[in-house]
């Protein structure tokens, strides 16, 4: 294999497939979330390193003009599939021949064998990569992020499980790819226990966290005051800050953040006057936990006063909101990684976890942060109080969680991408054309 790679060139243009969500669009809302920051940071750093990056997208809109540069070296490219709006995820599979064959016309315009490598991120995307790999006789390399039969194991309360279809695509995507890429091993476990995955074509690649703009920051007295200013509260030294950050959806689970910290004032009611609880994001999906029902919850649970609803930001700003905050609470249901976990202990906060899917891999346990086995209420009172009451404990954490976050970057996820895509070439280059190996 070694003398066979050196007969493919490495690669150095790549298609990246994000059918359903574009890389231009604001995480934290909708259906932006981690794997557009997966998606925009490591092709960045493919073009730090010399390689093109062309990602495709669905156009969603007439404003968005066909190519738009994302950064020096990464192009993003609005396919047109279906009406601009009115389409939701769940009706995506029925414009993916439309998509594959925007993909095609574009591609059919250049000099033959463009493209060296192609990367699908979720499964919609991987029924598109699967075809060009076919015509293009060229390596696919896909990316699940969330699976649906994980998802379905762990459905929270109220919840859509996901159907059929989408477990069958997953399934084929599986069967096709070149090299599935896991974020930890329990995913590639689950690729291969649940989806009978070749275990030799996966490669567990820890996605990053941008340790540039994420950093701890001199001084927790300005993000509190910036956050002070912006939810119309003073926010002292002493008081509790507790925040979660994401898309405001059932598996996201905020609903536990929000019994947690009623059940910490039912126990401490001196805490009522200093707990400041922060919800950041928008929503997203058609489940129950929108966050008007998050408002209607914490009215029930007599906790209107402590809690703050924040529309989602971006980089500076949301660094500010976990610095600020002294626990980053993450109580998902399922969670193939959790960045918003990486993110916050970057910053210097630690973290309560659900010990779900990747989180135990994002957050060490004892050291950067908690994992809580359940989402009772009680169980994340007493995690919360542990992390973010006990000042003594909070900064051994803190201190924790800033080394445990260095473990990660997407210099390095890119570095392993880019050994799995050479990887990928030269085996293909030993088989047939054509021919899944
Ligand atoms: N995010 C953001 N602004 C917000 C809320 C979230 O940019 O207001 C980003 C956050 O920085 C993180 C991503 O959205 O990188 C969420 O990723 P995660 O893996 O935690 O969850 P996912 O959305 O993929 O389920």
């Amino acid at each position: 294999m070694g003398s066979l790679a050196a007969v493919r060139r490495a690669p150095r243009r790549v298609a990246v497939i994000s059918v359903h969500t574009s890389p231009l669009a604001q995480p934290g809302t909708g259906d932006a979330g981690g794997m557009n920051v997966y998606v925009v940071q490591t092709a960045k750093e493919m073009a730090r390193r010399g390689v093109e990056v062309e990602i495709f997208t669905r156009q969603t809109s007439s404003d968005l003009p066909p190519v738009a540069e994302l950064a020096p070296g990464v192009l993003v490219r609005h396919v047109v599939a279906g009406p601009f709006g009115g389409l939701g995820k769940e009706d995506l599979p029925s414009q993916l021949c439309a998509f594959t064959a925007g993909v095609l016309r574009d591609e059919a315009g250049r000099e033959p064998g463009w493209f060296d490598v192609v990367h699908s991120h979720y499964w919609l995307s991987g029924q598109v990569g699967w075809l060009l790999r076919d015509r293009w006789g060229v390596p696919l390399v896909h990316t699940a992020h969330t699976l649906a039969k994980v998802k379905n194991a762990a459905l929270a309360e109220g919840d859509t499980p996901e159907p059929l279809g989408r477990l069958v695509g997953e399934e084929q995507v599986v069967a096709e790819a070149d090299r599935l890429v896991a974020s930890t091993p329990a995913e590639a476990e689950a690729l291969i226990a649940e989806y009978h995955a070749d275990p030799d074509r996966v490669r567990t690649v820890a996605p990053g966290v941008d340790l540039e703009t994420f950093t701890p920051g001199r001084d927790r007295a300005a993000a509190r005051a910036a956050v002070a200013r912006e939810i119309g509260t003073p926010v002292g030294d002493d008081d509790v800050v507790l925040a979660f950050v994401g898309r405001i959806q059932p598996l996201k689970a905020p609903d536990v953040l929000l019994r947690a910290a009623a059940e910490m004032i039912a126990r401490r009611p001196d805490l009522r006057s200093r707990l400041r609880v922060l919800v950041v994001g928008g929503p997203s999906g058609s489940g129950v936990t929108q966050p008007r029902v998050l408002v209607d919850l914490a009215a029930e649970l007599g906790i209107t006063d402590v809690v703050s609803f924040l529309p989602p930001r971006a980089g500076a700003a949301l660094a500010e909101v976990y610095r600020a905050a002294d626990v980053v609470a993450v109580p998902s249901h399922s969670e193939s990684f959790g960045l918003v976990a990486l993110e916050a202990q970057a910053c210097g906060t630690p973290v309560v976890a659900a010990a779900v899917g990747g989180l135990p891999v994002a957050v060490a346990d004892g050291r950067s942060g908690l994992l809580v086995d359940d989402h009772a209420a009680a169980s994340w009172a007493s995690a919360l109080e542990q992390a973010a009451v006990d000042r003594s404990m909070r900064g051994r954490l803190a201190a924790g969680a800033i080394e445990h976050a260095q473990a990660f970057s997407w210099d390095r996820t890119t570095d392993a991408l880019l050994a799995t895509y050479a990887e990928a070439a030269a085996v293909r280059v030993a088989a047939p054309q054509g021919v899944a190996v």
